[in-house]
């Protein structure tokens, strides 16, 4: 390789670690791994997560007994701390202590990468503000998997997570998406799914494409794309089809001026039916990226 001008002429030796350049013979260097496990086919544990998980002096698990099974199947046995929602904040402490002692603790959660829409972010604030080492080792994550497949923009995306589970809650956050032009990527399960995609066809209509990837990298992987509607009817008729782990990803909001405005219409005859038609014009034109004068010159001519 030809260095480039001013460069050095010859490579770095070895990586440098920004944090502890030399090995600190006082301070122990303990290490929270925060580490990505498979989200269905057991051969995505990464080499490096497989060395990370069989060498840590302790394991926090979302749940202890999902893990072992990973664990056995993979043929190692480590120690298990149950660490999730409900008693994140009270093990925070005794975890910091370990990692002070120099333990290296791996972070795992039942499926993919931990704290995306999984336990673990209490864990990993305190670690960091305690100036604590925190690194990661990614790997499987059912958004990126989904939006890798989905044929959906992919360049700017906004992860929504899950849901409200009650529809009232779950149809205002949808409506409070319409103009957002990245696409939207959701998590569901199957309790939900076909309320869930009900509620989005309701707000979203015909003309926005969505995919829902479910199952993947398991037995019944399946990769569905359509308008909203139609994917409603073909859950609907098949009730296998609604079994399963679910990523439903929705095309954003168009962004050319001609489209916006559609959009903006359609919210506006939405939002027309609960507010006075200043008010819901103001709004359509907000959330639609369309010019307020326009949408309502359009809706009041019609
Ligand atoms: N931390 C995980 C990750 O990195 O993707 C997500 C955990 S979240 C509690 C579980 C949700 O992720 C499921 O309800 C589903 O929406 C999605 N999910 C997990 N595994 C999946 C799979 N194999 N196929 C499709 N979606 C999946």
């Amino acid at each position: 390789m030809t260095p480039r001008h001013g460069a050095p002429s010859t490579p770095p030796l070895a990586p440098t670690n920004p944090q502890s350049p030399i090995p600190n013979p006082v301070l122990p260097t303990g290490c929270l791994h925060v580490v990505a496990t498979p989200i269905g086919h057991l051969d995505d544990l990464s080499p490096r997560a497989l060395k990370t998980l069989a060498e840590a002096d302790l394991i926090c698990a979302e749940d202890t007994r999902h893990t072992q099974q990973l664990l056995a199947a993979k043929g190692l046995k480590r120690p298990l701390l149950a660490l999730h929602e409900h008693n994140e904040s009270a093990q925070v402490e005794a975890v910091l202590a370990r990692l002070r002692a120099g333990e290296q603790i791996a972070l795992v959660s039942d499926a993919g990468t931990p704290l995306i829409s999984d336990p673990g972010f209490r864990l990993v604030c305190a670690a960091r503000a305690a100036g604590l080492k925190v690194s990661p080792v990614p790997g499987p994550c059912a958004a990126i998997a989904a939006l890798s497949v989905a044929g959906l923009p992919s360049d700017r995306f906004a992860f929504e997570g899950f849901l409200p589970a009650k529809s009232g809650a779950r149809r205002e956050r949808l409506q409070s998406l319409l103009g957002e032009p990245r696409t939207l990527v959701f998590y569901e399960s199957s309790h939900r799914i076909l309320e869930c995609l009900d509620d989005a066809a309701a707000v979203f209509g015909e003309a926005r494409r969505a995919v829902i990837a479910r199952e993947l990298t398991k037995l019944f992987e399946t990769v569905l794309d359509g308008p909203l509607p139609q994917l409603v009817e073909l859950l609907r008729a098949d009730p296998n089809q609604q079994r399963g782990e679910f990523v439903l990803m929705i095309e954003g909001a168009p962004e050319d001026s001609d489209a916006a405005l559609r959009e903006g219409q359609r919210i506006f005859a939405v939002l027309r039916e609960h507010l006075p038609a200043s008010k819901a014009a103001k709004l359509a034109a907000e959330l639609s990226g369309a010019p307020r004068k326009a949408l309502y010159a359009v809706v009041s001519d019609g």
